[in-house]
């Protein structure tokens, strides 16, 4: 019974973790964090050693699948440690992907890394290919750079997918232009509905919402959209381009509800497990992770809070409001 794999109270395996391994990001993107964040003391932060253990845990418990996320991963010091220490876990097979999301800005110099650790897609946060665009959505960030990572990634042999957060009145008009882009350079495109996450400081969320609905109908306007039937487990439904040949995803935790084939939990940089990423119910990791050197306390408490996964979240946006709003920020559970 102990090596039972994870299953949730709606029988659904847990099979995927993504691990947040810091609140940090040298971006502040609009929909994402306020201008002027306060960010956690580095005390409270788990530190390598301990995410490596918890990801082990994981992994012991049937993970297949783990996506180093952040804040912006690629900024926390010595973070190719815990690449690397996770490649045993990719070697013996217990793990069968080991991937990251990221702005980006840090691809270049670490993309030969992490193929060398196992690393072998990547996705890449990009909202606009207009460079004062992008600066105004990212405040700190400079597209050239991005643009150099990308090119490092595919250059050192990395899948790479682009996701891109649909905004209203901001990236309507590139929604070609992104496209073709992507085809040009065979990347995958996936495109994200707004969420109503942390306070932003007086940001509009319901007018930065723009309904993936709407995004697909244009697309439709321009290319023959195939429906493809392979689910990742997460909230992306996918179509390919006839014209193209491109993979194309919709993440639409709002106009769609897809927790019923939810397989993925998320770890934050504190050790808290965030069953779902739309409720505010989470387990504590960290306290008996480092209650002991054994694991035990640390598996029976991933057991007990898979027990209490709900069955969805209650994000809606249909009453002109940001209902179901929760206070993290992405940055902290990890997109
Ligand atoms: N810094 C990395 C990046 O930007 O890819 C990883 C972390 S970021 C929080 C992960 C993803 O969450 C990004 O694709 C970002 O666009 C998305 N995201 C952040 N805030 C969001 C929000 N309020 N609604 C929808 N997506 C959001
Ligand atoms: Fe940083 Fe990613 Fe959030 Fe943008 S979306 S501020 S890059 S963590």
């Amino acid at each position: 019974m102990l090596d039972a794999p994870l299953m949730d109270p709606f029988q659904r395996a847990i099979t995927y973790l993504r691990v947040s391994v810091t609140d940090r990001c040298d971006f502040r993107c609009v929909y994402c964090m306020s201008e002027h964040m306060t960010f956690l003391p580095k005390r409270d932060l788990l530190t390598l050693e301990e995410l490596d253990r918890m990801c082990s845990a994981f992994i012991r418990l049937g993970v297949k699948k783990l996506r180093i996320t952040g804040g912006e991963p690629l900024v926390r010091r010595d973070i190719l440690t815990l690449f690397r220490a996770m490649t045993r876990h990719l070697e013996r097979g217990a793990l069968k992907e080991l991937t990251v999301t990221t702005n980006g800005s840090q691809l270049a110099r670490f993309a030969d890394d992490l193929v060398d650790a196992g690393v072998r897609r990547v996705n890449v946060s990009l909202d606009t290919l207009d460079e004062e665009k992008f600066a105004r959505v990212t405040r700190w960030g400079r597209l050239p750079q991005v643009l150099n990572g990308i090119d490092a990634a595919q250059n050192a042999g990395l899948r790479v997918k682009i996701n891109t957060v649909a905004l209203k009145g901001f990236n309507e008009d590139e929604l070609f232009r992104l496209a073709e882009w992507c085809a040009s350079r065979d990347m995958d495109l996936t495109f994200i509905e707004v969420m109503p996450m942390g306070d932003l400081g007086g940001e509009d969320r319901v007018g930065q919402y723009w309904s993936l609905k709407d995004l697909r109908h244009r697309l439709e306007e321009h290319y023959t959209l195939v429906d493809l039937a392979h689910r990742t487990g997460g909230p992306a439904r996918y179509v390919r381009l006839a014209e193209t040949g491109q993979q194309v995803g919709f993440i639409t935790p709002l106009t769609h509800n897809f927790c019923e084939s939810c397989n993925r939990v998320r770890l934050t940089c504190t050790g808290e497990l965030y069953m779902c990423l739309g409720q505010e119910d989470m387990a504590d990791l960290r306290a008996p992770l480092r209650a002991s050197e054994s694991d035990g306390p640390l598996e029976d408490a991933i057991r007990d809070a898979i027990g209490r996964k709900p069955k969805g979240h209650d994000f809606d946006y249909s009453r002109q409001r940001a209902d179901g709003q929760v206070s993290r920020h992405m940055s902290h559970t990890g997109g």
